[in-house]
């Protein structure tokens, strides 16, 4: 198989610095105007905020329900990271092929868009739906709006395969992905008077000593030995308060992160957080001043993906790719909001998790051979027949 058009298009795609904080406009655009050379009109969808889009397109009969290819367009940031090369030039290295995004995501969206001249020309039978979002790197919320609209369309995707690097793998359940931030307000006095304040940063590690017995429960919970582990977990990452060590902190605030499990809900697990702040925490501190408190807001919350909704989906397409079985993977992707907006997914792409965010993340030639080789069995497929019943 010849890549060199594959590489020319990764090579214009690593060049958009679409890291999540930035605009990812011109990338968008450039898919539009590649899907136009070919008479296909994208619906490009405004995001939430200024200077982001999703782009979703249709080849092929748009009256029936179709395969939805899917990836994200923008990319973590490489602030910090030690690159031996540029991280948005595409530079080759024995065979990888190095660049910010090569694996995580935009080798499977360079095979997506070298595969569109074919799936233009195939008489397929079902269509081919091209979809990129936005931010999935930071909160999710170009797929929340894309599923959104997905969910409410006359006639919806049959089903999705998300191209996540997953060595060609199909991947059938993943966990939830779900962030807060816990603030407490305290009430500061000196500290020799510890009994007329509220020291934040004390009330805060109480909150986390509660996060600790939590995970003790869910360990003792659910399991689901699919996962490396095999429960849904709570973990606290970040933390900062305090301004003097003679001062009861008036302030702390913290960052803690779910992984539910796929069915679990991260939202009832902060409800049992919550409800032990308001229960058992906050009347305490109010006893001292009414200025205290306890607040927990919502960063990010993306669900886990059910292999229960999408079995039937990847056992269509295991005789199409060069995968062994299926697989379950611990990391987020935007595959539960599809799912739970009627779209059954799989996660399926080039390239490994590994390397992803990683200084120097590259993709194979091989992975890339897969996965264009993949995208034409998908299309000989589709002009036989819809891959699944609708
Ligand atoms: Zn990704």
């Amino acid at each position: 198989m010849n890549l060199s058009s594959t590489l020319a298009t990764l090579e214009r795609l690593v060049a958009f610095d679409t890291v999540s904080s930035r605009s990812n406009l011109a990338l968008i655009e450039w898919v539009a105007n590649r899907l136009d050379d070919h008479g296909i009109k994208a619906y490009v969808q405004p995001g939430d905020e200024p200077g982001k889009a999703n782009l979703f397109a249709t080849i092929g009969p748009a009256d029936r329900p179709g395969v939805m290819l899917s990836g994200h367009s923008d990319v973590v940031p490489v602030a910090g990271q030690d690159w031996t090369s540029d991280p948005f030039v595409l530079t080759e290295r024995n065979g990888r092929w190095l660049g910010r995004g090569s694996a995580d995501m935009k080798g499977f969206i360079a095979c997506c868009v070298d595969a569109i001249p074919r799936l233009v020309t195939a008489k397929l039978s079902a269509p081919v739906h091209l979809a990129l979002s936005y931010n999935e790197e930071s909160n999710m919320h170009g797929m929340r709006l894309l599923a959104a609209h997905l969910a409410s369309a006359p006639v919806k995707p049959a089903a999705c395969i998300i191209g996540e690097p997953t060595r060609m793998q199909v991947v059938v359940a993943n966990k939830g992905a779900a962030i807060y931030r816990c603030r407490v307000r305290g009430f500061s006095v000196h500290s020799s008077l510890r009994d007329q304040g509220v020291s934040a940063v004390e009330i805060a590690a109480e909150v986390i000593v509660f996060l600790n017995a939590l995970q003790r429960q869910l360990n003792q919970a659910e399991r689901h030995d699919g996962f490396e582990f095999p429960h849904t977990s709570v973990h606290a990452g970040m933390i900062q308060g305090g301004t003097a060590h003679n001062i009861t902190a008036k302030d702390c605030e913290f960052v803690f992160e779910i992984r539910a499990l796929p069915g679990v809900a991260a939202a009832d697990i902060v409800g049992r957080i919550r409800e032990h702040c308001a229960r058992v925490l906050v009347p305490r501190m109010r006893e001292v001043s009414a200025e205290c408190g306890i607040s927990i807001d919502e960063i990010m919350d993306s669900p886990g993906l059910d292999e229960r909704g999408n079995l039937h989906l990847a056992r269509a397409l295991m005789p199409l790719c060069p995968c062994e079985g299926f697989g379950r993977v611990s990391f987020g992707t935007e595959a539960g909001m599809l799912q739970d907006a009627g779209v059954p997914t799989v996660v399926c792409g080039p390239g490994e998790i590994r390397v992803a965010h990683q200084p120097d993340e590259y993709v194979e030639t091989d992975q890339l051979v897969q996965c264009r080789q993949f995208l034409d069995t998908l299309a000989a497929r589709l002009e036989r027949g819809p891959l699944t019943p609708a």
